[in-house]
């Protein structure tokens, strides 16, 4: 069963003599399709029966989980229902049209939820301070609630690869923590399952689906919060390593689905102090770093310089 949801993959396109654009679409089509697939699977996001609500910002995220899940529902081996909910938090200058529009003609069940939060965090959060964590707690209130009364059974967020890789750092360098993005959890409150099924698509990729796709895009700005600058700078290291090293951001990503809780220093994951020698080769033992790499010098007396 679990195959198809990643083999499945759309029909080529009929024409004969496609463009160049056009193929590279598709091609980047299938790839949305197939990394959502994988991360359905992966994290089980998706049962049989599932009612699904997507959490619909009008930002080009949100609208490529909405259209690469309706692609991938149309030919998942199971069976289940999607449902859009926006949150219209009376931000002065939402354009409340664009998004009912744009889903009555796309077909898709939905409900916009009106909840005025923006005066709420106007009135609590003094002028020029960051609104952000306020008012993402009273939506996620709020998105909790209404997916008890649609009888959702699963959370859609729209965050991607590199708010993943973003958060993580951003954890790291100032909460002090190891801990990232999940790409599936249970709710503060332990009754909601939210899952991120755009956990392994990379941002550049829904970047040029909405402009292929042309969602009519809501700014985010319209409640005139400051960006989050810790954010920005993250993200902008990011690219930067990126940049210099083709590859690293992959491999980073791959890291956090690969953790070795030996070799860190958490005693909560990890019974350091009640660790014995057991005469035992352990495949998990320590290897130090690549022994291929570093064997030659050894053998030949060399100082290995730890990076
Ligand atoms: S940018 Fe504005 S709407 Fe978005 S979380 Fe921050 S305060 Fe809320």
């Amino acid at each position: 069963m679990s195959a198809q949801w990643i083999e499945n993959e759309p029909a080529p396109l009929a024409k004969p003599r496609e463009l160049k654009i056009e193929r590279e679409t598709h091609k980047l089509e299938k790839r949305l399709c197939r990394e959502v697939g994988r991360a359905i699977v992966d994290y089980n996001m998706i049962e049989e029966g599932d009612k699904v609500m997507v959490c619909l910002s009008g930002g080009k995220d949100s609208y490529g989980l909405l259209d690469i899940l309706l692609k991938m529902k149309a030919r998942a081996p199971i069976h289940f229902e999607l449902i859009a909910v926006n949150l219209d938090q009376k931000q002065p200058g939402f354009p409340a049209h664009v998004l009912p529009e744009y889903l009555t003609q796309l077909g898709v069940p939905f409900h916009i939820e009106n909840q005025d939060t923006y005066s709420i965090v106007k009135d609590k959060i003094p002028e020029g301070k960051t609104m952000c964590s306020l008012c993402s707690r009273l939506r996620r209130g709020i998105l909790y609630r209404v997916a008890d009364e649609l009888g959702a059974t699963k959370l859609a967020l729209g965050h991607h690869r590199d708010d993943m890789l973003q958060t993580f750092f951003l954890n790291m360098f100032f909460g002090g923590k190891l801990k990232g993005m999940p790409p599936k959890l249970v709710s503060d409150d332990g009754r909601h399952v939210v899952i991120r099924p755009l956990a392994y698509v990379a941002e550049k990729d829904l970047i040029r689906w909405a402009e292929h796709r042309q969602f009519p895009i809501i700014p985010c700005t319209l409640c005139g919060s400051q960006e989050n600058l810790q954010r920005k700078q993250v993200a902008a290291m990011l690219r930067e390593w990126e940049k210099k090293h083709p590859g690293r951001t992959e491999n980073m990503f791959s890291a956090l689905q690969n953790i070795v809780p030996s070799h860190l220093m958490d005693g909560t994951r990890h019974d350091f102090k009640g660790l014995k020698a057991t005469g035992v080769a352990s495949e998990d033992g320590d290897k130090a770093f690549d022994p291929e790499e570093f064997a030659p010098a050894a053998l030949l007396g060399l100082q290995v310089i730890k990076i």
